[in-house]
């Protein structure tokens, strides 16, 4: 029945839908944990007992035992904890002065106020948490409410200068955290609910319809068989009564029951049509819905799947999307043999932008680098964030002597590109290997090519590119 085969249809896009949202799911929570880790590593070395608890945070992470309820109480104890912290005093430090506390002293612990330097130790740590903080929102979907508080949170993180104003953000980042597992976890539960009811529904319809199916095939054998009676006993009345007069009046009362099974008949099958016709609106109707909220899943899916694959600071694809586009230019390779040329191109002497302008200056270049790599290379080539200041590409039917030259170019471009940072003019360089596929090649070999001819390079003294 094609009415059946629709519905078929409709239930495995609503299944499939479903899949992709718990992948998404999954991937939303790999985010976030990564993230708490790298939130407690950052915070750690402050005290013993704090530092065992933020232990005790990765250890669950690592084992996969994450239980809100169990984490909640984790969370009360890192919060007493902090809040010793910011019970020992602050507003007189100096250097190398060890003072204790007194909260520190009832509780035992005696530990030495914090000098200056890891006060300001703490505040690049609570910036570096706001900057966590902000990749997470951008990652996460949150209540418009927990939204905005984080938004606002982030702010305090990156600009704010004093510690105290900074302690109670650094709480809440763990509340958030918790909130947004918690939702995402949420969302996919409602979604399975509203499928369940939905197909329940479906479920409900297709009984209905049968039932109205088979009442119909009851009320047509019924009428028959009263047809048939009726002519049977005008029959046996015709072989049986002599009687011309008793005969006519015995045909008209038969015709007349006839006459009035016919018309039960036709009434009822009036109603059972109207019946199934209501029905048949409504369930358009439900199907309807299902439909623009199908199409809705299937655009944020489609978002979301964009997301997972791009590159938060640099928007260039990300090592999951390289995968993916290395495997189909491979698999083209193979089939039809054209040239095909894999690149690794690594910025020179990265550490020491950071080192000298700060992690901040160190993202501008980044974008900076990516967005003329992008703007310089051919539609069909392909670039995409391999990791920290390293990129891959991909020059589909190039020769490696060919990519060279677009390499070279871009080079010589990125070289005069007029960075300032803190008012010096800085330069900034890359190095590049690169590797054609040959026979008997795998995804794996020529990468490697690649990438030793990278470190040829480097150990050429930089600023320029090798083929391997
Ligand atoms: P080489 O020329 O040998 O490649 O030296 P390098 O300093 O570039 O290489 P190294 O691998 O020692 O340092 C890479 C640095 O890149 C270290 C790391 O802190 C930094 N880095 C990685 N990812 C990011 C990022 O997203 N932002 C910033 N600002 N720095 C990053
Ligand atoms: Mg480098
Ligand atoms: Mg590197």
């Amino acid at each position: 029945m094609s009415s059946d085969q629709t519905w078929k249809d409709k239930y495995f896009q609503e299944l499939e839908s479903a899949e992709q949202r718990e992948e998404h799911w999954k991937a939303e929570r790999n985010v976030l944990e990564r993230m708490l880790v790298r939130t407690s590593l950052a915070s750690a070395g402050q005290t013993p007992e704090l530092d065992r608890l933020l232990d005790q945070i990765r250890s669950d992470l690592r084992k996969g035992k994450v239980e809100v309820d169990s984490w909640r109480r984790l969370q009360e104890q890192i919060d007493r904890q902090i809040a010793l912290l910011d019970d020992m005093p602050s507003a007189a430090m100096v250097e190398g002065e060890n003072t204790v506390s007194e909260s520190a002293s009832e509780t035992g612990s005696l530990e030495p106020a914090p000098s200056v330097e890891d006060q300001s130790q703490r505040l690049r740590i609570a910036r570096r948490v706001g900057h966590l903080l902000g990749q997470l929102l951008s990652q996460v979907s949150l209540e418009p409410d927990a939204e905005s508080r984080a938004r606002n949170l982030q702010k305090a993180l990156l600009s704010s200068g004093n510690w105290d104003e900074l302690r109670d953000g650094l709480n809440q980042v763990a509340d958030l955290i918790v909130a947004a597992v918690t939702r995402s976890q949420r969302e996919f539960e409602a979604f399975l609910k509203r499928l369940d009811e939905r197909l329940e529904s479906l479920q409900e319809h297709f009984f209905q319809q049968s039932s109205a199916q088979s009442s119909r095939q009851a009320a047509a054998e019924t009428l028959d068989r009263n047809i048939r009676d009726e002519i049977e006993q005008v029959g046996r009345h015709i072989e049986s009564s002599g009687d011309l007069n008793e005969l006519k009046q015995s045909v008209t009362s038969h015709l007349e029951s006839i006459g009035q099974a016919v018309g039960r008949f036709r009434v009822e099958e009036t109603e059972r049509e109207k019946m199934l016709s209501e029905q048949l609106a409504a369930m358009q109707e439900k199907m309807a819905a299902m439909e623009a909220h199908s199409e809705q899943m299937q655009g944020q899916v489609k978002k979301e799947r964009a997301r997972a694959v791009t590159d938060l600071l640099t928007q260039l694809p990300n090592r999951e999307a390289w995968q993916e586009r290395l495997s189909f230019e491979f698999n083209r390779w193979k089939r039809y043999q054209y040239p095909l040329t894999i690149g690794v191109l690594d910025i020179d002497l990265f550490k020491r932008v950071n080192d000298s302008y700060g992690h901040k200056a160190g993202d501008r270049v980044l974008q900076l680098v990516a967005r003329e790599i992008k703007k310089r290379l051919r539609k069909t080539d392909f670039v995409a964030r391999f990791g920290g200041e390293e990129f891959a590409l991909l020059f589909p039917e190039t020769h490696a002597e060919d990519a060279r030259a677009v390499l070279d170019k871009l080079r010589a471009h990125v070289g005069d590109l007029p960075f300032h940072f803190g008012g010096e003019p800085v330069t900034i360089t890359f190095s590049s290997g690169l590797a054609a596929f040959a026979a008997d090649d795998t995804e794996e070999s020529v990468f490697d090519r690649a990438d030793r001819a990278l470190y040829l390079a480097k150990d050429n003294g930089r600023n320029c590119i090798k083929i391997g």
